[in-house]
């Protein structure tokens, strides 16, 4: 890793360099990615000292496995295991799994699709998009992946795999809007974001926060208890001699 030499800020991207919107208006940093033959690439991109100590960490940490600390190979090896890790949160993928696929209940009795199901699907639609447009072409999207019910879940629609496929979240939201009216959709939008902001001031449960003060005040009680016997020990022998 090379230091950069001091100069002044610029304000803006240097022309012609790709930068990658994250979709919430939030202007990441530039990355300049060059192909240097048809299974290489040049990367390149400003890294705080933050990122630099780190980067030095992990190769101090990883001289056993990678001997001749390679960078690349160092930041190959941890995004693998982050992906590996985003990709079990999210679509249910491991390598013990707990239930396979024939174990799994997949009515509609929850909201949540079993992570058999998602794997499954996953599977199947080769963890692309699977909406296909009316010129047969099929959406090449592989990032932000949801799990879209053909049959629409509000309606009744099961987890099973027939009924499930993964979608873009771009598609997923239009064929929600085809399924349950654009109104409907926008209504919802507006009302999760209003339960995602709930008012403190009101989720106090105060049965349960007297319970807990009652547990605490006779747990404190039975402590003390052989002390309290201790002293009236004490007290009977010194009246008795
Ligand atoms: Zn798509």
């Amino acid at each position: 890793m090379r230091k950069l030499p001091a100069r002044r800020e610029m304000n803006s991207p240097a022309p012609n360099l790709p930068v990658r919107s994250n979709g919430d208006g939030v202007s990441p940093t530039p990355i300049k990615i060059q192909p240097l033959s048809p299974e290489r690439y040049r990367i390149q991109f400003t890294a705080s000292a933050e990122l630099h100590d780190k980067l030095d960490q992990l190769r101090s940490l990883m001289r056993a496995s990678i001997p001749d600390c390679d960078i690349a190979s160092i930041i190959e090896e941890a995004v693998t295991e982050k992906l590996e890790r985003l990709e079990s949160k999210k679509i249910g993928r491991t390598d013990a799994p707990r239930k396979s696929l024939d174990e799994t209940d997949t009515s509609a009795s929850s909201r949540y699709v079993p992570a058999a199901v998602k794997r499954a699907v996953c599977e199947r639609d080769g963890g692309q998009c699977a909406f296909v447009d009316e010129s047969g072409r099929r959406c090449t999207r592989r990032d932000g992946l949801e799990f879209h019910h053909r049959e629409p879940y509000g309606r009744g629609g099961d987890h099973s795999l027939e009924n499930i496929q993964l979608m873009c979240r771009g598609h997923n939201g239009y064929l929600a809007e085809l399924d349950y009216g654009k109104e409907a959709i926008e209504r919802h939008r507006r009302s999760a974001h209003r339960v995602s902001e709930p008012d403190v001031s009101y989720t106090i449960d105060w049965s349960q926060l007297l319970c807990r003060l009652r547990d605490y005040a006779a747990l404190t009680f039975i402590k003390r208890l052989p002390r309290m016997w201790s002293r009236i020990l004490r007290g009977i022998v010194s009246l008795s001699a």
